[in-house]
């Protein structure tokens, strides 16, 4: 099952470029908030299990929003593919360092995306949402607990991030737009293996990160696990679930996304995004 946030109406979507809006074809049973749908979320598939979901109406890509826009909590994670926390010299992590992109910075699959300076990175990853909340989950019944999957880019300013006596990761990765995901909400068993999924992103064309989900350092159901030992965990939260190396940042000269270029994210089987870059008014010239 799939379902995109179409100009802020859930949509069950066939992969095709047509969709049916939940509400209406559910009589309204379910909601038309693509968040609040999250609150519902095994009725939800239980109902769309039992019929045959096909589209009835084209989607304009325009019109595709984030497909959780507002969730209560946005939990991202560092450091985990081993490849990416050598590029950043930093030594391979033995719990996943945490962080959170503030709601403020999510928006959706074709949305141009300011550039607030020429030092933003770029980082693609797979991002969870949470269907079942709880407290406390189990590795062993941690993807029960996941409603779907997403491509998103986990977009950092290098110089906010790094600024301080201690790394501002929160901040530096906030900025509007830098959380794009999309282009819909993919349930795990249209996957083959959900713990084995091809990532990457490129940038008019030109790929820059190019990875596989199975390397994680610390795999979906473990950051489930150890998340919810801290946060109980709401329906409609996502996880970012960190980026496979490649970053700009860990090139040598390092090198970032630039005004007038085209990312692309993608994750197999899951779906691709694609955010035209354009200047701040006031683009900044930063240096590292
Ligand atoms: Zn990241």
């Amino acid at each position: 099952m799939r379902i995109a946030n179409v100009a802020g109406r859930a949509t069950f979507v066939d992969g095709e470029g047509a969709g049916l809006d939940v509400e209406k074809a559910s009589d309204g049973r379910f909601p038309s908030d693509p968040q609040a749908l999250f609150d519902e979320w095994d009725a939800v598939r239980d109902w769309a299990s039992a019929r045959t979901i096909e589209g009835d109406t084209g989607i304009d890509p325009a019109d595709l929003r984030a497909p959780t826009p507002l969730p209560r909590q946005v939990f991202a994670i560092g450091l985990n593919y081993a490849e990416h926390a050598a590029e950043s010299r930093i030594a391979l992590p033995d719990t996943p360092p945490v962080f959170t992109k503030f709601a403020s910075s999510l928006t959706g699959p074709n949305t141009p995306i300011v550039l607030p300076s020429n030092t933003v990175d770029w980082e693609a990853e797979l991002v969870v949402a949470i269907g079942r909340g709880g407290a406390g989950i189990a590795e062993s019944v941690a993807w029960g607990h996941v409603a779907g999957l997403m491509a998103g880019q986990d977009l950092s300013e290098r110089v906010v991030q790094l600024a301080g006596p201690v790394p501002q990761f929160s901040l530096g990765k906030s900025y509007p737009g830098f959380a794009p995901l999309g282009p819909a909400l993919v349930t795990a068993d249209e996957v083959a293996d959900p713990d084995d999924l091809e990532l990457g992103c490129a940038i008019d064309g030109e790929v820059l990160q190019h990875g596989r989900t199975r390397d994680m350092i610390f795999g979906v159901a473990e950051l489930i696990s150890r998340l919810s030992a801290v946060c109980p965990l709401w329906p409609g939260d996502i996880v970012f679930t960190g980026t496979p190396s490649g970053v700009g940042a860990g090139r040598t000269p390092a090198r970032y996304l630039t005004p007038g270029s085209t990312l692309t994210s993608f994750v197999t089987g899951v779906g691709e995004l694609s955010n035209p870059l354009t200047a701040a008014e006031n683009f900044l010239q930063r240096s590292l």
